[in-house]
């Protein structure tokens, strides 16, 4: 009777046992690796869904197959999700793929960060101590502020201090600095959550002192000022600076803000970059407490800075959400030695890889590229023509708005596959590449690449190449 034997062999008590596949072999070598609940899950999940199958018209795979399957499955569980990329998108700075490269020094402060450590301990005295003072010191030279503390960024900065000063107060802000930062950080939102109550001084293109001594007049009891990150009124404009709202804050004895965003700790000017505001010009200007990221022009990790008057540095720091926001030692130990470089100006193209990328000159990015062209036309062979154009880099996350810097991009136009499948194919290597997409090329900006070796070696290593 062939048509039973047909059935019986597609049938559900042809699929092995959990314990039978739980024995096999290839799952007995990952037991050391994966714990037996979690496996014993995994092959009931594994029998059920060709159980389902079956009902479908599959047909039972053997034990072996569904041994294999369920262990190409745990192992990926293992692995890291948080993976290495190289970042040519041309934005050096790019909050998708965690803004600033660390420094080496950054890196290895944070390892030896590990353990045990200092970080609320005072060695000499032989008691407790405040993780703030691992950074304070050296944020108050290159600052000129009186008083520093850290926490988780610069968002949970800008809601602190405005919590701490403001809470149930009005807060008067420009119209023209109400602004939205990435797709979750808008000035009003972080206004209203701080308890704070926003009074809109000026229009969207002017702002001026006497509209901040009005909102005054009617009851403004904070003057915050914030940088408008990414984007540029340019026209019939006009905005209060530092000097003057802080002046009028000092003479009518009610504190102002600044909210820097990138915070600078030196001028960009000389490489062709302007409109960044430097933290140490803020702090002399008088404004009493300034807020910016770790992660942007600092060139650090993901921390928010605030600087400022040592008595309302102090009231942040006593304020209960302080805990709440403060941020670890691998953190703090990588600030400090981000921070460490900017002691010597004169090096910090060579000591942060942020100020690397900046510094570098054309004919430097041209080396480059021409450096790496021969790997790419390989790897390319017949799915893309790739050529060399020139092109423009930006710093990203919201620093120098608009301001731009002269880049070389190689440029691969795909042959017979789409451009999706090449970018694709791009972010498939063993080190994945993330280029910019646009008019109909993946560009790849050479003022980016920090790790020639580990690119070439990424293109070198894909056998899909010239298939
Ligand atoms: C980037 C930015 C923020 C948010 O900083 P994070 O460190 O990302 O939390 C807040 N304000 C301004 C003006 C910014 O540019």
């Amino acid at each position: 009777m062939p048509r039973k034997a047909q059935d019986s062999k597609n049938s559900p008590r042809e699929l092995p046992a959990v314990y039978q596949v739980l024995d096999h072999p290839i799952l007995a070598a990952l037991q050391d690796r994966i714990g037996h609940a979690y496996l014993t899950d995994e092959v009931r999940g594994r029998i059920e869904a060709h159980r389902q199958a079956l009902t479908e018209g599959a047909k039972v795979p053997d034990l072996e197959a569904i041994a294999q399957e369920v262990a190409d499955r745990v192992v990926q569980w293992l692995e890291p999700k948080l993976k290495p990329v190289i970042n040519l998108t041309g934005t050096l700075v790019h909050t998708n793929l965690g803004r600033a490269p660390l420094s080496e020094a950054a890196v290895k402060a944070a390892m030896e960060a590990a353990n045990a450590t200092n970080l609320e301990y005072d060695l000499d005295k032989g008691k407790r101590g405040d993780r703030d003072d691992l950074v304070e010191e050296l944020l108050c030279r290159l600052t000129g502020a009186e008083a520093a503390t850290v926490v988780n960024n610069n968002a949970a900065a800008v809601y602190l201090v405005l919590n701490t000063l403001a809470d149930k107060k009005r807060i008067a802000v420009g119209r023209g600095e109400l602004v939205e930062i990435g797709d979750s950080f808008r000035i009003p939102d972080i206004v209203r959550k701080s308890g704070a109550k926003l009074m809109e001084v000026g229009t969207t293109n002017r702002t001026h002192l006497k509209d901040y001594r009005q909102a005054i007049e009617d009851g403004a009891r904070v003057l915050l000022k914030v940088h408008t990150s990414n984007y540029r009124i340019e026209g019939f404009v006009h905005e209060v600076d530092f000097d003057e709202l802080a002046a009028l804050g000092h003479e009518r004895d009610i504190p102002t803000v600044a909210d820097l965003g990138s915070g600078a700790l030196l001028g960009v000017a000389h490489w062709g970059l302007s409109g960044e505001p430097v933290v140490r010009d803020v702090v002399a200007s008088g404004i009493d407490l300034i807020t910016f990221s770790g992660d942007k022009l600092i060139g650090g990790p993901q921390t928010g800075l605030i600087v400022g008057r040592r008595d309302w540095v102090k009231k942040v720091k006593r304020n209960p959400m302080k805990r709440a926001l403060r941020c670890d030692k691998l953190r703090l130990a990588a600030l400090g030695a981000t921070l460490g470089a900017f002691l010597s100006p004169e090096t910090i193209d060579k000591t942060l890889p942020v100020y690397h990328l900046i510094a570098r000159t054309l004919p430097e990015i041209e080396a480059l590229a021409a450096e790496i062209m021969p790997a790419v036309e390989r790897w390319a062979g017949n799915r893309a023509e790739v050529e060399t154009v020139s092109g423009d880099s930006q710093v990203g996350s919201g620093s120098l708005p608009g301001a731009t810097l002269p880049t070389v991009l190689v440029a691969l136009t795909p042959k017979n596959s789409n451009i999706k499948a090449l970018a694709k194919a791009l972010r498939d290597l063993r080190l994945p590449v993330i280029g910019r997409v646009h008019g109909g090329k993946v560009l790849l900006d050479m003022r980016c690449l920090l790790d020639t070796e580990a690119l070439l070696g990424s293109l070198q290593m894909d056998k899909g190449a010239n298939s």
